[in-house]
């Protein structure tokens, strides 16, 4: 494969940003992201996807990042070391940092290896999964550098097999298209993992966003020992993971339900792979409708679990999805025997934590129960929280017995 490292590495001479005279206290704090109302000029004749040097208006240098004049966020800075030049080894240098962190705390099979503007690697996502890695690159700055990213992980990790998954509409912002495909030989598509001693097969090729969700990897095992003896009912359970978890620790029936019918297929499959097919099952279904209905008919379950999807993309709506995370939580509790628990997520980092507590209270006190918090944690630490930049921290999970 080609690589742009040797033209790359002489552009930050070729292009110069600098800055309003007053910087946002976000770019002072270290936030990568420089907005286009943000700069006073461009030096240079600038195309996209250029490295680029940032200064402020007097000229002290801020660092050096991809620019791309089609995005509202003009520049994405990957280092504020003067003497740190962006080139193929930067790459293989940040993975290898990348994987050394998540070596550190334990992530060494199944792991987010490099969690993008958490990792100072802005928009570049890169999940593994025991000896395969599917990677997305969702701004043309970093889409450049895919062959540098794929040669660092060949020589890191001499992996079995390399996957983009680029079909993703934020690329269409950046002016770039979705795409997926080998980025290595091609391999069987659906591999299995191994998670806190169970099996699951990841479809880097089909499933929904890389295949699986790591984020909940730690979480999984916090429904340890409240699923005990339970009858179970999990709600947007995608291919059956934490319903997987509760019957393997001993539930006596688990019901997961999902709308994708892909997702069910596969988590029945998890179900067989796993030995618990007798008491675990799964079944295509609109939880909004099902959760109401079954309230209705006066049906009860010792534990419900909600993972429901973000609701929204954006801040104008998220009144939308504050309503939809208030509602799905309330018909959940609404089933809950008193005395059983709810587990429940939500994945935007639109609603803060704060924010989501908030709704679980009023959920909880328009159904007249009483509440008692056992966790309340975030995504797992492969996908590390940069403290102050807000959209790094975006998962919530809370356990609550519900009286
Ligand atoms: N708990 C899963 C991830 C869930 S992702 C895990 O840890 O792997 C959210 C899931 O909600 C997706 O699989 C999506 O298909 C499903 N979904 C979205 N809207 C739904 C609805 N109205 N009813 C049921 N499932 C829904």
């Amino acid at each position: 494969m080609a690589y742009p490292g040797k033209l790359i590495s002489l552009q930050p001479f070729m292009y110069k940003v600098y800055l309003n005279k007053k910087i946002s206290p976000r770019v002072v704090n270290g936030h990568p992201w420089i907005f286009n109302n943000e700069v006073e000029k461009i030096e240079g004749d600038v195309k996209g996807g250029e490295i680029t040097e940032v200064f402020t208006h007097d000229k002290k240098f801020v660092g050096r990042g991809y620019i791309n004049p089609k995005s509202q966020i003009l520049v994405r800075l990957l280092t504020r070391n003067k003497t740190e030049e962006i080139n193929e080894h930067f790459f293989q240098r940040k993975i290898q940092e990348c994987w050394d962190y998540r070596k550190k705390l334990g992530y060494t099979e199944n792991c987010r290896l490099v969690f993008g503007e958490a990792d100072a690697l802005p928009q570049l996502i890169i999940d593994k999964f025991n000896d395969y890695f599917v990677i997305q690159t969702l701004a043309l700055g970093m889409d450049v550098w895919k062959p540098a990213i794929v040669k660092a992980l060949q020589e890191i990790f001499t992996p079995k097999g390399i996957y983009e998954r680029n079909d993703v509409p934020v690329r269409e912002l950046e002016g770039l298209k979705q795409q997926k495909g080998f980025l290595s030989d091609p391999f069987d598509t659906k591999i299995i993992i191994n998670e806190n001693g169970l099996q699951f097969y990841v479809d880097v090729e089909n499933g929904q966003k890389t295949g699986y969700f790591l984020d909940q990897q730690d979480n999984r095992r916090l429904i340890q020992h409240i699923v005990k003896g339970a009858d179970v009912l999990g709600a947007f359970t995608y291919t059956g993971t934490f319903e997987i978890h509760a019957a393997r620790y001993g539930a006596k029936s688990v019901l997961g339900l999902d709308i994708s019918a892909q997702a069910v297929e596969q988590a029945n499959a998890h179900a067989e792979l796993n030995g618990v097919q007798q008491f675990c099952r799964f079944e295509t279904a609109n939880a909004f409708d099902v959760l109401k209905q079954w309230g209705k008919e006066g049906k009860h379950y010792d534990v419900v679990m909600l993972d429901p999807p973000a609701f929204t993309k954006s801040r104008e709506t998220i009144q939308k999805a504050i309503a939809g995370y208030k509602e799905i939580n309330l018909r959940g509790m609404n089933l809950i025997k008193p005395g059983g628990f709810l587990v429940t997520s939500s994945c935007t980092n639109l609603v803060s934590p704060e924010l989501f507590l908030d709704i679980i209270d009023r959920a909880a006190k328009d159904t007249r129960r009483k509440i008692r918090q056992i966790t309340f944690q975030t995504q797992s630490g492969d996908h590390p929280v940069i403290r102050g930049m807000d959209n790094t921290q975006y998962l919530k999970f809370l356990i609550v017995q519900v009286q």
